[in-house]
């Protein structure tokens, strides 16, 4: 799960990490009651979306044209006059209710959104700073060595993907034990890779072990500071913070649940997730119901091996019931890219038998518009299988793998 940029400045604030005061707020009046209370000359206001390159970005009302605000967004053309950026520098009350109005109601298009661009319900006031330096921190799990690795970079306030990959010597990692968090010799080190000396070193290494603390006790899987600005006095500031967390932690932490934003998730996918279902949205046209995430991997390997493209993929778990199923056809069948659906079920602690009135239940209750091929294996498959083939449904019944994927991409194509 993403939050916005407030509340990972929020989480970050209370663990002792130095960012710029702010106050969010959702019409223009506010904002300009929020330049008048923070008090500060130079102020900034952001829109608050789950996605970098806000700075860089352009706010698209209805009737604007997307593909050439991402053009201007991704640095390909000039901006014209009149396109407003989703990070604001103001100097008066006015200045900030103006910039708020530009913002609010508004879809931000940047590099990481594309064209469909992001909606634009809250932006952030904070007071603004003076960029002596401007560094990179980010925090993110390493598969391979099973831990968090630190990651900084004296390249801070530009697209880190672009660092990466032209000059991967830039950025400095350290590899975290999570028992342990960070040592003090690493922050050392890491101020050290930044550039830092003096008061200035200890502030950095003393932001990073707080950094990291936090990381470990909310279960995050992904913390970013772009950029982490040395201020003219030799402050070290969190300027800007992303946070994502693992969604099967969040159990731990009730506070960051409730941070959920819904309008920034996919809609179906929050549907399925009140069913107890799992749901992925993909770009093809087969929808998948399966049991079990390698069930999934590889029902979608076999269709693309066999020329299809997957819609998507509905996990129904290992003991689903008939209403979670038809829930489950509701929610792959609302998607109008799909031309067919598969149903790939290996029934182990599920019957085949329960699997297939649960299947003939759906028909009756749902407008089944595209073909239906279904695969089942396990318990009681012959009566389950049996069931289909009697039902006098246009049920497309297939045996194995490779004949459900063939039999599936053909009906796709209308084959
Ligand atoms: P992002 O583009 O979504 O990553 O948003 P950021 O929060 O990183 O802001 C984008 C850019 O705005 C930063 O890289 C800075 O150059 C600039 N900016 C943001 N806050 C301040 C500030 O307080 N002072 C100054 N001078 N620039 C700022
Ligand atoms: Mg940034």
């Amino acid at each position: 799960m993403k939050i916005h940029e407030y509340q990972a400045k929020e989480l970050m604030r209370a663990a002792g990490v130095a960012t710029p005061d702010g106050i969010v707020v959702s019409t223009p009046e506010e904002a300009a009651a929020a330049f008048t209370k923070l008090g500060a000359p130079l102020q900034v206001v952001k829109a608050q979306v789950h996605a970098g390159g806000r700075g860089k970005g352009i706010a698209v009302g209805p009737d604007d044209d997307r593909d050439d605000a991402l053009l201007v967004a991704s640095g390909k053309k000039e901006r014209k006059p009149g396109m407003a950026r989703g990070v604001q520098l103001v100097k008066t009350a006015e200045e900030a209710k103006a910039a708020a109005a530009s913002l609010l109601g508004k879809t931000l298009v940047t590099y990481q959104t594309g064209a469909v661009g992001s909606k634009i319900n809250k932006v952030l006031v904070t007071v603004g700073h003076d960029i002596a330096k401007e560094l990179y921190l980010g925090l993110a799990i390493d598969r391979a060595q099973q831990a968090p690795v630190l990651m900084a970079s004296t390249e801070g306030g530009v697209e880190i993907e672009k660092v990466a990959h032209e000059t991967p010597e830039k950025i400095h990692r350290e590899t975290i034990d999570v028992g342990l968090g960070l040592a003090d010799f690493q922050g050392r080190k890491v101020a050290k890779a930044l550039g830092l000396e003096g008061k200035t070193a200890g502030k950095a290494a003393a932001l990073v072990k707080a950094l990291v603390k936090l990381c470990i006790e909310k279960d995050a899987s992904l913390i970013e500071i772009n950029p982490l600005i040395v201020t003219d006095s030799g402050d070290v500031m969190a300027l800007d913070g992303k946070m994502t967390f693992d969604d099967n932690a969040l159990f731990r932490h009730p506070e960051i649940a409730a941070m959920i934003d819904t309008d920034e998730e996919d809609p179906a996918e929050l549907r399925a997730a009140k069913s107890g279902l799992s749901y992925v949205n993909l770009d093809g046209d087969i929808a998948c119901l399966v049991n079990g995430a390698g069930l999934a991997m590889s029902t979608m390997d076999l269709i693309k091996y066999h020329g299809g493209e997957p819609a998507n993929f509905l996990d129904v778990g290992g003991g689903a019931d008939k209403n979670q199923v038809l829930e489950g056809f509701r929610i792959l069948l609302a998607e109008p890219r799909v031309k067919a659906v598969l149903v790939n079920i290996f029934g182990g602690i599920m019957q085949c038998d329960i699997i297939a009135a649960a299947i003939l239940a759906a028909y009756d209750e749902i407008d089944f518009r595209v073909p239906l091929v279904v695969r089942l294996e396990g318990t009681n498959v012959e009566k389950g299988m049996a069931m289909l083939s009697e039902s006098g449904r246009p049920i497309i019944v297939a045996k194995g793998l490779t004949d459900a994927a063939q039999k599936v991409v053909a009906a796709a194509a209308g084959k």
